[in-house]
């Protein structure tokens, strides 16, 4: 058997602890999303906290987890003779797995045995596998959209619901949703970080006496497992019990009106959207009472509720930090604090107020890493400006070049392009920018940019599928089965039908692609004050990269070399962030970043194969230094590219121009872009 690590024994972590202890109380805050660097042991305290849950007891047999007490109706497995002795099991922890396919998650309906068997063959995914559990994706914002999706409406409705040309199934699907994501990986869609009743920012601690209690736990756990836990049973049993009480809390806790409008309050100024926000928060406040130990939602309850519901609602574009302005929330609070209730004793009724010593951490010297009105490991950690150094800073995988690797890139000490530090230009506005598409129809990811065959959008055809059928083309079917019923032997009015007929939907829709920048930061471009212009260009581009689901990478070059800003990220505010930061002065060495470009794509391309790029050369095509620009630019034939000329004045070079010819780009002016740009702004206004 495998020994989890206890969930009293983790260090630290206070709101990520309070966020799912308040979820294993209430399933209606409905959710917890962890947003953190890499080894935070997120996924560690997960199952932790799993194996808190209360144990659910289970119809025997049933491969749904249907509750003898109140089985599911239209249960595939059922229906199930009423009064049957129940088997009890621990809550379920499921992972789903990000390259997971859609037959995983939802189960799978086999047409092929329904169409020529005449039987319904269903598979249970791992949606039923979580009924009753939890279900916990790490990574979750690398999820494919398609599974998104059907993760979303799952989550909604509690139903997970398979259909498959006409034939179809539906089980119960009610688990608590557990999401990790690294937001320099890119960002959620707003849809499904709505979806998640609450939100926490985790980071490693600075505190090198927490960090030390944090290694010395996990070494002695490592070492010995069940003599660890062993040491924590106490504690667990006291938490489990406490969770248990809390639950039993919940329906009759009490929610004032005077509250029910503080939280109402508190949406409303941090501009949410919708409703949603202010049923979390009412559920989380309620869930914090009983967990606290009473029986009436208090002020500290909507704070401690507030801070965890609401960061991830604000309106906001993508180049906002996340986080939550604390004093905003603790003014608001207090301004409508005024007629809390006279009945409320702040204390319940003799249930454990105070947590059980050492669930919390148990720092020696130090008590309440779990008060929820510190704010030390809070949500509010805003990270502008990642020239600072940064927690993926220094030694960027594929800043190679042994003369600029040393120092970390910063966004105040300038380039590491050498030849001197540099001015930064500020940015402006970001404006809308017309589509640009790689030629032909790429096979990639799923996106909003270039064509492509994907698993959705419009049908364009049939084929026989390369292995079971998930789409099928009835009249391709039909037309292929139809030449043989006589030889067949058919004699009812039954089409007889075999395997080998099957015909699949082939469908064009949209794909992602690699949107590689790569911008001249030289000196000809700062003099003339361009670079404000070209940062703004450039940020208009990258939301809409954003937008149409790319991977973006920033290769800029001035001075003596070229450097790879950014790696290729989904992490649009990654990307932001650099140019923000990114420093223009010295000479121009073009063929550098073009080589250093060349040099990325390559990479990228061994590593994610199906994604086409897309070169967006940003420059004013002037060359001062080093490098043959000719053969620099033949070792990206093939590639599709785009020129963003940036000359400008009266007289002009029309250097860009031949560039562009060389590298059988589309060239594009500044101007135009942006011009285009506020064209569509404006149709978009009129509208
Ligand atoms: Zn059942």
């Amino acid at each position: 058997m495998i020994v989890t690590y206890p969930f009293s024994a983790v260090v630290g972590l206070g709101d990520l602890k309070l966020a799912l202890v308040l979820n294993a109380v209430s399933p209606r805050v409905g959710g917890v999303l962890v947003r953190g660097e890499k080894g935070t042991a997120k996924s560690t305290i997960v199952r932790a906290l799993a194996a808190q849950l209360p144990a659910v007891t289970v119809v025997p047999g049933c491969r749904f987890a249907c509750d003898p007490g109140a089985p599911d109706g239209g249960c595939p497995d059922g229906p199930h003779e009423p009064g049957v002795q129940g088997l009890g099991r621990p809550a379920a922890l499921v992972e789903l797995p990000v390259g997971a396919s859609e037959d995983r998650l939802v189960g799978s309906l086999d047409v092929e045995r329904a169409l020529t068997e005449g039987v319904k063959a269903f598979e249970p995914g791992l949606l039923a596998a979580a009924h009753r559990g939890v279900l916990y994706v790490d990574e979750v914002n690398l999820l494919h959209d398609h599974l998104v999706d059907l993760l979303l409406d799952a989550a909604a409705m509690g139903i997970c619901y398979v259909e498959r040309e006409s034939v179809s199934v539906r089980h119960a699907a009610r688990f608590l949703l557990v999401g990790t994501m690294n937001p320099e990986e890119g960002e959620l869609r707003p849809q499904l970080l709505d979806r998640f009743g609450l939100t926490v920012e985790v980071k490693a601690s600075r505190d090198p006496g927490e960090r030390a209690e944090v290694v010395r736990r996990r070494l002695a756990f490592d070492a010995g497992p069940e003599a660890f836990a062993a040491r924590w049973t106490a504690e667990e049993s006291a938490l489990a019990t406490r969770i248990a009480q809390a639950r039993a809390r919940v329906p009759g806790v009490r929610l004032p009106d005077a509250r029910l409008r503080q939280i109402a309050t508190v949406c409303a100024a941090f501009e949410v959207d919708g409703l949603r926000a202010d049923l979390v928060t009412a559920n989380a406040a309620i869930a914090h009472a009983a967990w606290s130990g009473r029986d009436v939602v208090t002020t500290d309850d909507v704070r401690a509720a507030a801070r965890l519901s609401l960061p991830h609602r604000r309106r906001r574009d993508p180049f906002d930090a996340p986080g939550l302005d604390e004093a905003l929330l603790d003014e608001l609070l207090a301004s409508t604090s005024g007629d809390d209730d006279p009945d409320d004793p702040g204390g319940g009724d003799g249930s454990p107020d105070a947590a059980p010593p050492g669930w919390d951490g148990d720092m020696p010297g130090e008590g309440q890493p779990f008060d929820p009105s510190a704010s030390g490991t809070g949500a509010a950690a805003p990270q502008e400006g990642t020239g600072a150094a940064g927690p993926q800073e220094g030694g960027g995988q594929e800043s190679g070049g042994a003369d600029e690797g040393a120092g970390p890139r910063s966004a105040a000490g300038g380039g590491s392009a050498g030849e001197g530090p540099g001015r930064v230009a500020a940015a402006g506005t970001p404006y809308r920018v017309p589509l640009i598409q790689v030629p032909g129809l790429g096979e990639g990811a799923a996106g909003r940019r270039s064509r492509a065959r994907t698993a959705r959008g419009r049908a364009t055809g049939a084929r026989r599928p390369a292995g079971r059928v998930r789409d099928l083309h009835l009249a391709a079917t039909l037309r292929a089965a139809a030449p043989y019923q006589a030889v067949r032997g058919r004699t009812g009015t039954g089409l007889v039908l075999r395997g080998d007929d099957l015909r699949e939907v082939v469908r064009e829709g949209r794909e992602g692609n690699l949107v590689l920048f790569v911008v001249d930061a030289s000196g000809s471009m700062a003099a003339r004050k361009r670079m404000t212009a070209v940062k703004t260009a450039v940020l208009s581009l990258l939301l809409d990269a954003y937008q149409r689901r790319d991977k973006i990478g920033l290769v800029t070059f001035r001075g003596a070399t070229a450097e790879v800003a950014l790696p290729p990220t989904s992490s649009v505010e990654a990307g932001a962030a650099r140019l923000r930061s990114l420093p223009t002065g010295g000479r121009t060495p073009l063929a550098a970043g073009l080589v250093r470009a060349a040099e990325v794509l390559r990479l990228e391309r061994l590593r994610d194969p199906a994604r086409r790029p897309l070169l967006v050369l940003v420059t004013d095509g002037r060359v001062t230094a080093g490098g043959d620009v000719d053969r620099a630019a033949a070792l990206l034939e093939g590639t599709a590219s785009v020129v963003v000329d940036c000359e400008s004045g009266p007289v002009r070079l029309g250097l860009a121009v031949r560039l562009a010819a060389r590298l059988r780009a589309r060239l594009v002016s500044l101007d135009a872009l942006s011009d285009l740009g506020s064209v569509v702004r404006d149709h978009r206004k009129a509208v």
